[in-house]
């Protein structure tokens, strides 16, 4: 047996980078390597303890059968109940949808819509998945490189460039991943008038890292500046982020009824509904006490001032601040050129990283992952000594290079 057995289709992708950099982490760490690990895309903290209780209860309960394809009642009416209190958006029971996550959603939307050749917009620095989840739908993704001194913001000329009669989908992710953009309201109106032009696009709007935006930085989503796109975005959120509940693998979609009816049509043909249990901790967590949130959110505020005052004093690293999300998104062109201690030349923002992991044990992920290189990003959802120590190797590393 051998790789002639695979589908064109997953030949034709490559796996996850973020998570494949996990996991050569723990690989090192098992060989007993000591690794600080600022690849990691998920919070650090627990789950909050009343989420964890609602779990519990209904494993007592014995809620432990298959729910409806869509989610429990409970789950989209704790769903439609958010997105009016945190969103100001109002959507019927049959416009919301829950997923096994996010990214979930993300692929039963595209595999419930593309066709051969259809095209998907991403911009760069795009969250990895976006391109090889529609490549493995047979489409094509349209890459919009992205433009540090605009705050790695998407424009509305180069959208209107990259539309053609084949787009099937605009993707849209604030705050992003890797960049940190928040898109303010003048910006998403500008967007929403390019997009009124071409009534045939559907938009994705990925919302899961709504709750983590800094400096007076405000989180909309493209509905409330453009309601009239409402009937054909597809929001996507979920409880992984915000809630620290990666594992659970609990995420929704919002949007038209007869896309959330398409994707619950796929989803009744690939993973029957999301698990019961994490359904009903993420009833809790949409529903219940929303202070931990603004917890995390000071803490992750503290920690970016920290890994963005030492990332200052490193030179040939530059970065812009990022506004969302828990991620810096450094530029490394000053280290391009450079000479290891070893006598090697870096090359690219790969070599970069291997320099750092190589010479101090530090995992970063490079920007090439997110179509956009000489870059790195660096999580900051790790404790400030962590940071320390990264950051401090991270420096000792950039001034032994010649
Ligand atoms: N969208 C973005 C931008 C992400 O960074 C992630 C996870 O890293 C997801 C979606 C998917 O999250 P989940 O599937 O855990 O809900």
């Amino acid at each position: 047996m051998s790789d002639a057995f695979l589908s064109d289709r997953v030949l034709g992708i490559q796996p996850s980078p973020s998570i494949a950099a996990n996991a050569l982490v723990a690989r090192l760490r098992a060989e007993g390597r000591d690794i600080v690990n600022f690849t990691v895309g998920e919070p650090d903290l627990d789950t909050p303890a009343h989420i964890n209780q609602a779990a519990i209860a209904a494993l007592q309960a014995g809620d432990t059968h298959y729910t409806g394809t869509s989610g429990t009642p409970a789950l989209r009416q704790a769903i439609v109940d958010k997105l009016a209190r945190d969103n100001g958006l109002q959507y019927g029971l049959d416009e919301v949808i829950a997923g096994s996550g996010g990214k979930h959603i993300i692929y039963h939307a595209l595999a419930a819509t593309l066709n051969a050749g259809d095209e998907v917009v991403v911009h760069t620095p795009y969250w990895v998945s976006y391109p090889d989840i529609a490549l493995l739908n047979q489409a094509t993704p349209v890459i919009i490189p992205g433009d540090e001194s605009l705050g790695f913001k998407l424009t509305p000329e180069a959208l209107e460039q990259a539309i053609t009669a084949r787009t099937k989908w605009v993707i849209l992710n604030s705050p992003n991943n890797p960049s940190g953009a928040v898109y303010s309201e003048a910006q998403l109106l500008a967007l929403a008038q390019v997009l009124r032009r071409h009534p045939q696009v559907l938009v994705m709007s990925d919302e899961i890292y709504e709750h983590f935006v800094f400096d007076g930085a405000r989180h909309l989503s493209l509905i409330n500046v453009a309601p009239d796109l409402k009937a054909r975005t597809l929001i996507v959120n979920g409880a992984s982020k915000g809630y620290a509940m990666t594992g659970w693998r609990l995420g929704f979609g919002a949007g038209p009824a007869f896309l959330i009816n398409a994707i619950a049509k796929l989803i009744s043909q690939t993973t029957t509904c999301p698990t019961s249990i994490s359904q009903a901790a993420a009833v809790a967590a949409f529903s219940g006490d929303q202070a931990p949130i603004a917890a995390m959110r000071a803490l992750y505020s503290e920690r970016r001032g920290r890994m963005l005052a030492h990332l200052g004093g490193i030179e040939g690293v530059r970065c812009v601040p990022p506004e969302g999300a828990f991620y810096v998104f450094a530029n490394v062109a000053g280290l391009l050129g450079k000479r290891t201690p070893a006598g090697a030349t870096l090359g690219s923002d790969s070599d970069v990283v291997a320099y750092l992991l190589n010479e101090t044990g530090v995992a970063v992920v490079a920007g090439a992952a997110y179509g956009m290189s000489p870059y790195i990003r660096l999580s900051f959802a790790s404790g400030l000594e962590v940071i320390d120590e990264g950051c401090q190797r991270l420096k000792r590393a950039v001034d032994r290079l010649r």
